[in-house]
């Protein structure tokens, strides 16, 4: 099953415009044109050098960078997320036992907890918000988020240019995660229909 690869600050208290990474990608060719753009949300196109940056662990399996038609959103693009208020947590199907950051113990009823956003460390007796967790890579947790919809989780991971090209930018470490998928508001997310529209007849 398909998912998303999520690049986030690895403080995820750190923040920047969403304009600051999209032009770290759009340099890099990572990322087309502009799909959606609204306030703290944009979805862009993949670019020119996507497979450079987004790369494989093992065989690269076939991407499909075009939708088939105007309701298909199973294609490799890329969502930008934030900079939000406080820092928000996706889980993804494979998540694991997240570890607490003093005593790594595992927090077996992490699922139940995550809706109240405080996670409680039976061992250290200490409450923790969710993205203060190590969620071992298997969750997205940030202020800022980068994904790239629609990659295998666990093989997909950024080029070290991409990370250092981030790091460069804002002047902090970037990590990254696999998850869901996060359509923000699939309504409107292809509200722009007609543009789609002649896109994909474009193609045809
Ligand atoms: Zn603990």
């Amino acid at each position: 099953m398909q998912g998303s690869l999520y690049l986030t600050p690895q403080n995820v208290q750190d923040t920047c415009d969403l304009g600051v990474a999209h032009r770290v990608l759009d340099t890099l060719g990572v990322s087309g044109g502009v799909i959606v753009d609204n306030l703290s949300y944009r979805v862009l196109w993949a670019g020119p050098n996507f497979s450079r940056h987004i790369v494989y662990a093992g065989c690269s399996p076939h991407l499909r960078f075009e939708p088939t038609d105007a309701e298909d959103m199973a294609f490799c693009h890329i969502a930008l997320h934030g900079p939000f208020e406080e820092c928000v947590v996706q889980v993804g199907e494979n998540t694991v036992k997240p570890r607490c950051p003093q005593c790594r113990s595992r927090f077996v009823d992490w699922a139940d907890a995550l809706d109240s956003g405080v996670m409680f460390c039976r061992s250290c007796r200490v409450e923790f918000a969710a993205c203060e967790l190590d969620w071992r890579q298997q969750a997205a947790a940030g202020r800022v988020l980068l994904e790239i919809r629609n990659v295998f989780p666990s093989e997909a991971s950024p080029s070290d240019m991409l990370l250092g090209q981030l790091y460069e930018a804002t002047q902090f470490v970037w990590t990254y995660a696999w998850a869901n998928t996060w359509m923000r508001n699939p309504l409107n997310d292809w509200v722009d229909r007609g543009k789609l529209k002649q896109r994909v007849d474009k193609l045809l």
